[in-house]
């Protein structure tokens, strides 16, 4: 039943767009302006937008098909699930310029959810598997390649007749076989490497070389986009390895897999800092990504004559100017620190620092530490100094969410990113995309149920924290962790063992607590509490991706593209209206040829995708015509709350 609801309203769907009969296209959605959804993922659109409402699902398609007529089979993929005239699927598509992975929610013959997401440019394709576009690797004539094959069915004394070694392409560097090589493998690396921004130009530069950075660095080299990655850092990998030394990632490693290089299957579920970086420079090299260490940008100029960038950066102290056609922002959502000032804090003799700048615990045994702020930071910085022998108090301002990393794990991912989805045949990319298939709108009466588990499963742990004094919350209308990271990137902590710490009296907290002054070894909180300080640390966060805009071209930009990240909930710090996508993120800006990548490795990792394929449908001359055109978000204030 379900196998053939689908494919009725998939013909259905593609004979309606073919026909440009967006009025058929658009009965097929059931007849509501909320509650109905089309999302799309750069196929239709060049744009990451959902729709909602029938009405403008109809004027969506009418917009964006025409040039992107179907054109070829849209099928179910794998198999439809459902009952009683409810079903869904994920699918494959084609039209006329991708290749896709669809998602739809059909009630009695009605869609009320559709995705569309873009996987290929139609001739455009990553090398891959297939025969015609993997590098052939050995060079015939040298390695005595395919000419020479033995054929393993004539060494075990069968006939030759068969054996049809299959007929390879030459590198064009290389002379015919028998020749001699001209350029190894290295050398021809060598050659890029000394070339690219020396003499050609990267058609696109890729500023931050944390995770996010080398995730677009192994898609830009797939598709052949010449790149180069710059981080100021010694090695990839240290934007990890200099966090703090306590740092494991709060994530299971289901959820945290590159690019094309899954982490093995040793791999420890929450991965320590140092073990993340060193996988982060494993994979610049075995991916092959031109990334460059110890470069600065210092600025970026756009010249809207010449359509190109001109960026300033320094290269091992020296300076370079590179002009790129595009450039990408990877510079980290977590790398602009929030550091309030409190009164008096000069007259302190302890230590004063922000939680980025965390060394570790073992620094501070016996000291009375104070933590402003009680979030991941927070808690991470609290467990290790308790551990470590220090005295802690965390001073909380307002509530926190917290769930355990394991009930979120055995909840919220449970069935996409762990083990049993693995058991079950679930790759990676159908779980992002099983996720990207549920509209933004959707997702708090999703989540509130989960919430609902969770708050059961770790009830002991919260009624613990309740008694000692810590403010909990579950979201502003309890749906959770993740909305709450959506909206706002911060309030909250998964919890990876500081909390019973919290409970046993080891750390202590002081609710409601708003900083008075600052006194030579003392915090005096506005309720009279003075508390003992040897060292004061602001676990308070870190700035809008927007920050980066000014701060590396200027703040006439900044204000131009406005506010990033966030749906426009309305909730704190999530203003409206409702955006219905993060802004900004991996989309066209109001700036053009600049574009903004970042998110936990989950977003990075499938994100980095839909990035690339923005990038080389432009260095192609693929038509991309951007719809809706973007447009400022929160130019008036707000922009970089
Ligand atoms: C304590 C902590 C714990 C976290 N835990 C998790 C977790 O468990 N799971 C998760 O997914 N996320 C976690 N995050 C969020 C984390 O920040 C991001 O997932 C990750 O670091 C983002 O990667 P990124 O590549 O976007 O940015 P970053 O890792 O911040 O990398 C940005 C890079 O840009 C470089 N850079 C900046 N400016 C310039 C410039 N002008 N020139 C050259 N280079 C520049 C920096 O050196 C840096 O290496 C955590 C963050 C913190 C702070």
């Amino acid at each position: 039943m379900a196998k053939e609801a689908v494919e009725k309203w998939l013909a259905s769907f593609t004979d309606a767009l073919s026909k440009h009969d967006y009025e058929a296209a658009a009965n097929l959605f059931e007849d509501k302006d909320e509650g109905v959804y089309w999302r799309d993922l750069v196929s239709f659109t060049w744009n990451i937008v959902t729709f909602e409402g029938r009405a403008k699902i109809k004027e969506a398609l009418e917009k964006t098909v025409p040039g992107h007529e179907p054109d070829g089979e849209w099928a179910i993929f794998k198999e439809a699930s459902g009952a009683d005239g409810a079903f869904e699927s994920h699918f494959t598509f084609v039209n006329k310029r991708v290749r896709g992975r669809g998602y739809v929610r059909i009630r009695e013959g009605k869609a009320y959810t559709f995705m569309t997401a873009a996987q290929e440019l139609r001739g455009h394709e990553e090398k891959s598997g297939r025969q015609s576009t993997r590098e052939q690797g050995v060079i015939p004539g040298v390695h005595g390649w395919p000419e020479n094959w033995i054929n393993p069915d004539k060494e075990n004394g069968g006939s030759n007749a068969d054996f049809n070694p299959p007929k390879r392409e030459l590198h064009a560097d290389v002379n015919p076989p028998g020749g001699q090589m001209k350029e190894n493998w290295l050398e021809r690396q060598e050659k890029e490497r000394a070339d690219l921004g020396m003499g050609t130009q990267p058609y696109v530069l890729v500023v931050g070389g944390g995770q996010g950075g080398v995730h677009l660095g192994a898609r830009l080299r797939r598709l052949g986009i010449p790149h180069i990655v710059v981080d100021k850092v010694e090695r990839p990998g240290d934007s990890w390895r200099n966090r703090y030394r306590s740092l494991c990632l709060h994530d299971p490693v289901w959820y945290d897999h590159f690019p094309y290089l899954p982490f093995p299957d040793h791999w420890p579920v929450f991965t320590p800092k140092d073990q993340l970086g060193d996988w982060i420079e494993m994979y610049v090299k075995v991916m092959n990504i031109n990334y460059w260490t110890r470069t600065t940008v210092q600025s970026c100029k756009f010249d809207d004559a010449k359509k190109l960038w001109s960026v300033e950066l320094t290269r091992d102290g020296k300076p370079l100017t590179l002009t790129p056609a595009h450039v990408i922002l990877a510079t980290g959502m977590s790398g602009f620190p929030n550091m309030p000032s409190f009164p008096g804090e000069t007259d302190f003799k302890g230590k004063l620092f922000h939680s980025s700048k965390f060394p570790g615990g073992h620094e501070f045994k016996g000291k009375n530490v104070v933590i402003v702020g009680s979030n991941n930071s927070s808690h991470d910085i609290a467990a290790d100094c308790c551990n470590c022998g220090a005295n802690v108090t965390i001073l909380q301002r307002s509530t926190t969410h917290i769930v355990t990393s394991d009930t979120l794990l055995n909840t919220m991912l449970a069935g996409l990113y762990d083990e049993s989805a693995e058991k079950n045949g679930l790759d990676t990319n159908t779980a992002d995309l099983t996720f990207s298939g549920i509209p933004f709108k959707m997702l708090p009466d999703i989540h509130k149920g989960a919430v609902v588990e969770q708050k059961k499963r770790d009830a002991k742990l919260l009624e613990g924290l309740t008694n000692s004094g810590f403010m909990l919350d579950h979201g502003e209308d309890e749906s959770g962790l993740f909305c709450k990271y959506l909206r706002r990137g911060s309030g909250y902590y998964i919890d990876v063992g500081c909390c019973q710490l919290i409970v046993d009296g080891k750390i202590k907290v002081q609710p409601k607590a708003v900083v008075k002054q600052i006194h030579a070894d003392e915090v005096e909180l506005e309720d009279g509490t003075k508390l003992q300080a040897d060292v004061l640390i602001s676990a308070t966060g870190y700035g809008n991706m927007n920050e980066w805009i000014k701060a590396l071209i200027d703040e006439e930009t900044q204000k131009k593209v406005g506010k990033c990240w966030g749906l426009g909930s309305g909730t704190t710090k999530d203003p409206g209206p409702w955006e219905g996508e993060l802004r900004n993120m991996w989309k066209p800006l109001t700036q053009p040829q600049l574009w903004l990548h970042g998110g936990n490795l989950h977003q990075s990792r499938q994100h980095s995708l839909f990035l690339a394929l923005q990038i080389k449908a432009r260095m192609h001359g693929i038509p991309t015509p951007v719809y809706p055109v973007p447009f400022t978000h929160h130019a008036e204030g707000g922009y970089g709350k």
